[in-house]
Parts: structure tokens; sequence; C-alpha cells
């Protein structure tokens, strides 16, 4: 894997998608190449709502870290962080409160080539270009033992990324892993593709065959990454009806159900 900067550069693949590059694409950002787009195309045709379902994705990241703030919550792990767009968790937490600390965590080398000066831009923000599903490493990782106090609490984070893991990766387990390192007081955020429509399904099969991950679980698979913690209200819901901001549709779309998710708190 790569170590420096240079490397990172040099070790993003134009060939392929990229989780973070398509990402981007149905953000309407600017770091992606003509592959993400040919891939988010080919996404389009199963589920035209795909650029939507990104967008209620980042409200709920905005929701969940303001309601993180409002619990008391300082101190972020933002794993599969994704590139630098709108709205990042530090400047969402931070306008709340200043002191709020966040560590950035991302594999993707356009994360670090393109993300590093934005996400970095205090010294209460980091960013760390490392595989969350080694979380001894992440744990033990300079910045994240300079930034965050891991005997107070903190939110862990892992919206939109826990379908890129396989069944066999054992995500639950890395889940267990973070979670058994904070202390209680902590958070847990996830959100994730649902198993909630035939076009989910038709969804799951482009994206494995395309990109190689992307695992649409069911309700109820989703809801056991919180097993053994407190389950906040409303549960685990369809995006758009965890603690809206405003008035919500009486009949969602596919795309309103294509992703759940959820806040627990470790007792
Ligand atoms: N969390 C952001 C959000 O919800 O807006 C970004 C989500 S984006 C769909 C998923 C991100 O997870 C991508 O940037 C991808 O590079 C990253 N990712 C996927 N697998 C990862 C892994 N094993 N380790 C670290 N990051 C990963």
């Amino acid at each position: 894997m790569a170590e420096t900067p240079d490397e990172w550069k040099s070790a993003i693949d134009s060939t392929r998608p990229s989780i973070a590059r398509a990402y981007d694409v149905v953000l309407n950002g600017k770091d992606n190449f003509e592959v993400d787009r040919a891939f988010v195309a080919e996404i389009v045709k199963v589920v035209p709502e795909i650029y939507d379902v990104a967008t209620y994705n980042r409200q709920i990241l905005g929701r969940g870290v303001r309601f993180l703030v409002e619990q008391g919550i300082r101190q972020f792990i933002d794993l599969g962080s994704g590139l630098p767009t709108v709205e990042n968790t530090h400047q969402v937490a931070q306008r709340a409160d200043p002191a709020c600390k966040v560590v950035y965590v991302d594999n993707d080398p356009m994360v670090l080539a393109h993300g590093r000066a934005l996400l970095a831009e205090n010294d209460r923000t980091a960013v760390v270009t490392s595989d969350l599903r080694d979380p001894q490493a992440i744990l033990g990782d300079a910045a994240v033992k300079r930034l965050l106090d891991l005997d107070r609490p903190v939110a862990v984070m892992l919206v939109g990324v826990l379908h890129h893991l396989h069944d066999d990766e054992n995500p639950r387990g890395i889940v267990e892993a973070y979670m058994d390192a904070v202390p209680a007081g902590s958070y847990l955020f996830v959100t994730h593709f649902c198993a909630s429509s035939p076009d989910s399904r038709d969804a799951e099969k482009k994206f494995l065959a395309l990109l190689g991950t992307g695992r649409f679980r069911t309700e109820p698979e989703i809801t056991a990454f919180f097993d053994g913690f407190e389950l906040l209200e409303p549960g685990v819901v369809p995006l758009p009806l965890w603690r809206p901001d405003g008035p919500v549709p009486a009949e969602l779309t596919v795309g309103q159900r294509l992703m759940y998710g959820g806040i627990a708190r470790k007792n």
C-alpha cells in the first residue's frame, strides 16, 4: 500500500471506477474520471434517482452530526469520509462548536491528493489515508492518537460505506472493534444501501459487477450493526425519515428508500 503523498497520487487508477469518485459524480463534483461517469450512467438505468439518493445521504450526515453535537459529542472519527464536498463533517460540527475534533479516514488515493488541504483545514481536523478494515492500524495511527482522546466519548461514523464491505470481511466485527475502543457515551452512526425494492436488487447486481462492491443488506441486517447499543429514535429508517428538518412525503419513492440509517448510543 502507498505510504507517501506522491505514492498515493500515483496509486490513482483512472481505468476503473472508484467508490469515492463515483460518489463525487452523483454529488455533481469535479474530482472524477470518464470511467466513473460511465459507471454512474449504468446505475442510473436501474435507479434513475441515484443523484437524489446521494443528496439524502449528505443531508442525514449533516442532521446526524448536528444531533451528535447536541448530545455532547465533540470528537468524530469519520470512516470512509469520501472526497471533500459541501458541509463536510468538521464544517457542520465546528459550526456548532469550534472545539469539535474530526479525523477523516478513507483509502482512496484521490481523497489524499485532492482532499487533504480542505479536510485538514485546521488543527482540529486530520485526514488519515488508510483502510477502515484494519481498525487496530487506524486506532493506533498518529493523527488519531494526537487528535482524539479515546477515554472520552467519540462518534464513530460509518456513513455510506459499510455496504462496500463484503459479508466475508466481517463488517459487524469491524464495527465492534471501533466501538470496543471508545467509552460509554460514544455513538455509532451508520447509513447503508437497503434491499428495499426489486430495483435495489438490480442495483446491487450492477454495483457488484462494475464496481466490485455494493451490498444491499436487508433492514434487519442493517439494524444488526447496532446490536448491543441503544438505538435512538426513530431507529433504522429510510434516510429522509431520520429526524427530518421539515415535512416528509406520506409515501416514499424507490430512491428515498434505497438507503437506511440510524444512530445508537453505547451505554
Ligand atoms: N461518508 C461519506 C458520505 O456519506 O457522504 C462518503 C461516502 S462514499 C459513498 C464511501 C467512501 O468510503 C469512499 O470515499 C470510499 O473511498 C471509502 N471507502 C470504501 N471502502 C473503504 C475502506 N475499506 N477503507 C476506507 N475507506 C473506504
